[in-house]
């Protein structure tokens, strides 16, 4: 890895290199500069020829040398002291060329590191100063202007050293941060990878059938639990519209309100499988937005619920007769007990051995019976074979009237109980006139018999959205917890002459009317919240 970077360095360093002693060669043979004013112009083309093969001799060693960091040391150090040689060639102090010194400290900067940068800096130091210590004590050969006094050679030289070691410094930082950036880079450029795979290896392995599809409708992605449920493989799946797989997802997709929130549309449909037949397939479609918030698609997930759909029907299938079981066991003990006193009634009459007033008694208790067996079938009947409901039009508070009156003259209303109403002007409601008197009249007559030593029971009516609420509140006992889940049962009842059906009866006509029936109990009393919708006759 480090290798292959330094390689390629090496080569574009020889690469400068080349362009670099071509133009200055070149220069020389054309314009034929400086072959007045150089002290030595033969040596310096010769040096310049000298480079020039060199180059390629480092341009063959490159593809064979293995130790690349000697190697480009070897290069930075023969680049360093030629120029030196150039410029001792070229007049020392005079020469026109120190600005290359400079350039092989960046090279060796950025080629190899900052280190090599300060090595070669301090190389280039130590050679331009000897070469122009002994040029201003004329031990070198070199000639050079008179007027030039000590003070100017000390500062050349300082001058040169101190550009050294700024190119070093500057051309090993710069180089340094590149590397980190592109290391950086690399990283993420990897992470980014290895995101991207874990992505596509969740979407593979996730156990529901996952598609995408673009705005049209195009299939995307479709997973390989798309391909087991769907019985489609993904060559084909990704060849078509995304409604030739789910034929009840129509129109295509539902088209989404611009800007709105994002929209899960849940939907069930059937598909036939190539070798299972028809599935039942749960599917939850919704839009796929980019990060500018830009629709791209949809993405949907899905389910094949065939097998749990088959389990549903047939839990209800037992429920039912279970129910069904519970019910008839229910009936027989809540008429048994009626018949066995009327019996015992009976049989006591036929001995004749009561006197005249017992036998009025006993006559009496057998008519009860038989009018207490009389309610709880007629209640059962109610229950078990409602008529279907009639919707009309009518006014709900009036008919709440008219049932409270009812109430307040039954004869287990006493003097300390009272009933009051706390509603007034019509509230037109579409329902069964019928049936939701007999709920208000179950609701008036529990909360009167919870109340045996008197109380209040209160009224209320009101309406809200598109529903009438309903409100029978009242001071009685309460209902205790236990009981609170039992009480719509039929024949739950907790009194001895109950049936246990008031409730349930109730429960079954407001679900016809697709309402509801809410209960808070303490002992302070109970309260049954009734709503119901289709206020003002709406259906
Ligand atoms: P029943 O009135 O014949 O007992 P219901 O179905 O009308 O049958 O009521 C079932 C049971 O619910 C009652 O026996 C009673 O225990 C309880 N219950 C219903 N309404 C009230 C109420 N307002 N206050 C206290 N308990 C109630
Ligand atoms: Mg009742």
């Amino acid at each position: 890895m480090i290798d292959k970077v330094l390689s390629k360095k090496l080569k574009s360093l020889i690469t400068i290199r080349v362009i670099f002693v071509t133009l200055l060669l070149g220069s020389f043979f054309i314009l034929q500069v400086g072959y007045r004013d150089f002290p030595h112009p033969r040596s310096t083309l010769n040096l310049i020829i000298a480079l020039y093969t060199l180059t390629i001799v480092y341009a063959i060693l490159l593809k064979r040398v293995k130790m690349y960091a000697l190697f480009a040391y070897v290069q930075l150090f023969i680049d360093a002291s030629a120029v030196n040689m150039l410029i001792y060639l070229t007049g020392g102090i005079e020469s026109w060329f120190s600005f290359i010194m400079p350039l092989t400290v960046m090279s060796a900067g950025t080629v190899l590191n900052k280190r090599a940068g300060y090595i070669i800096a301090t190389f280039n130091s130590i050679l331009y100063g000897i070469i122009i210590d002994l040029q201003y004590y004329r031990v070198l050969p070199l000639e050079y202007d008179t007027t030039l006094t000590e003070k100017a050679f000390l500062y050349n030289i300082f001058a040169h050293i101190s550009a050294f070691y700024l190119v070093a410094f500057l051309s090993g930082y710069l180089s340094s941060r590149l590397e980190k950036t592109s290391q950086a880079l690399e990283q993420t450029d990897s992470d980014l990878r290895d995101l991207e795979l874990f992505n596509e290896e969740i979407i593979e392995n996730i156990p529901s059938g996952i598609f995408t599809t673009d705005i049209k409708g195009r299939i995307l992605i479709f997973n390989r639990a798309a391909e087991d449920i769907t019985g489609i493989g993904r060559k084909i799946a990704l060849r078509q519209k995304i409604d030739g797989i789910f034929p009840f997802i129509n129109p295509p997709i539902p088209p989404l309100p611009k800007g709105g929130e994002r929209e899960l549309e849940t939907m069930e449909g059937v598909i036939s499988h190539r070798k299972e037949g028809d599935r039942i397939i749960h599917l939850t479609v919704s839009e796929l937005r980019d990060i500018t918030e830009k629709s791209r698609g949809f993405v949907g997930i899905f389910q094949d619920i065939t097998q749990l759909k088959k389990m549903e029907a047939e839990i209800k299938h037992k429920e039912k007769w279970a129910a069904i079981g519970e019910l008839s066991a229910n009936i027989a003990h809540e008429i048994r007990n009626p018949i066995a006193s009327l019996k015992g009634s009976v049989e006591m009459l036929r001995e004749n051995i009561v006197t005249e007033e017992h036998k009025k008694r006993l006559t009496e208790i057998a008519l009860k019976e038989m009018d207490r067996l009389n309610n709880i079938i007629s209640d059962f009947l109610t229950y078990s074979s409602p008529r279907p409901a009639e919707f009309h039009t009518f006014d709900l508070n009036l008919m709440l009237d008219d049932t409270l009156e009812l109430l307040a003259h039954t004869a287990s209303v006493r003097e300390n109980l009272t009933i009051t109403k706390n509603f007034n002007g019509p509230l037109f409601v579409s329902a069964d006139q019928q049936k939701l008197r007999q709920v208000f009249w179950n609701l008036g007559m529990n909360a009167i018999e919870a109340m045996p030593s008197g109380g209040e029971l209160s009224v209320n009516s009101r309406e809200s959205d598109d529903f009438a609420e309903i409100i029978f509140r009242d001071t009685g006992a309460g209902i205790p917890r236990e009981n609170l889940g039992k009480i719509f049962y039929p024949f739950f009842t907790t009194k001895d002459e109950g049936t246990g059906l008031g409730l349930a009866i109730a429960y079954r006509i407001i679900e016809e009317h697709n309402g509801k029936i809410n209960i808070t109990s303490n002992n302070n009393g109970t309260t049954f919240k009734v709503i119901i919708p289709n206020v003002n006759g709406k259906a």
